[in-house]
């Protein structure tokens, strides 16, 4: 069920639904999913499709992860990026395969504590978490070449904005659970430019206290 043919499914169905990037591709071929989620679902894990991983929450479709790595790399690999809502950390352990280093966020105690374990067994090195509402960034570590968010906020947090690098791009879903479009958002020289990548459907972000 996690064997390699499986995993190679996934891939060719990624390919089709237009998942070009090689670095993604061979990133999402690498890391284990089923080591991301229940014991109970990990036959599920190479399917294209999200699952729950508890608090309601749940481990993003791998089209979707794919699909958010390819944009933020698309102009170019950037060398920093601020991930907000690390969940089970799989968004998070294919960031880290393909770049320097990965700030991570998220405001449930026991999901951080159990990828910052998952993330340090399967030997990641180059990840930092922090306990917080992602809303705000991380004012310390900034500025980020690249921003990913995996839960909707209603608008763009403006500190995130203020966090990018002079040309870094962020890609973020936005809306409310009836209606949320995934956005691509790059600074340019006088502000900054937002487009359209497809209509998504995330978990909500949640503000406020942790
Ligand atoms: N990145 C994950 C998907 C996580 S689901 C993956 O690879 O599968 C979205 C996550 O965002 C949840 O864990 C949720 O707790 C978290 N989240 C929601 N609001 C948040 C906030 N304001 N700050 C940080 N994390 C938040």
């Amino acid at each position: 069920m996690t064997s390699r043919r499986t995993r190679e499914r996934l891939i060719e169905r990624l390919r089709r639904e237009g998942i070009d990037d090689e670095r993604v591709l061979e990133a999402i071929r690498t890391v284990p999913r089923h080591l991301f989620v229940e014991e109970a679902l990990a036959s599920r894990a190479y399917e294209d499709t999200a699952l729950p991983i508890g608090f309601g929450q749940t481990i993003s479709q791998p089209y979707v992860v794919a699909l958010m790595t390819q944009s933020l790399l698309a102009g170019g690999r950037p060398r920093s990026v601020l991930e907000i809502g690390t969940g089970c950390g799989y968004q998070t352990a294919v960031l880290a395969g393909l770049v320097e280093k990965v700030y991570s966020v998220e405001r449930v105690e026991s999901l951080l504590l159990s990828s910052k374990r998952r993330l340090w067994g399967l030997g990641y090195r180059n990840v930092r978490f922090k306990l917080a509402d992602g809303g705000w960034g991380w004012d310390a570590c900034a500025p980020f070449d690249a921003i990913v968010v995996t839960a909707a906020p209603p608008q763009v947090p403006r500190p995130l904005l203020e966090q990018l690098t002079a040309e870094g791009r962020m890609v973020i879903p936005v809306g409310d659970q009836a209606s949320q479009a995934l956005l691509l958002v790059q600074r340019t020289g006088s502000g900054y430019a937002s487009t359209c990548v497809q209509k998504v459907n995330f978990v909500p972000l949640i503000t406020g206290q942790v």
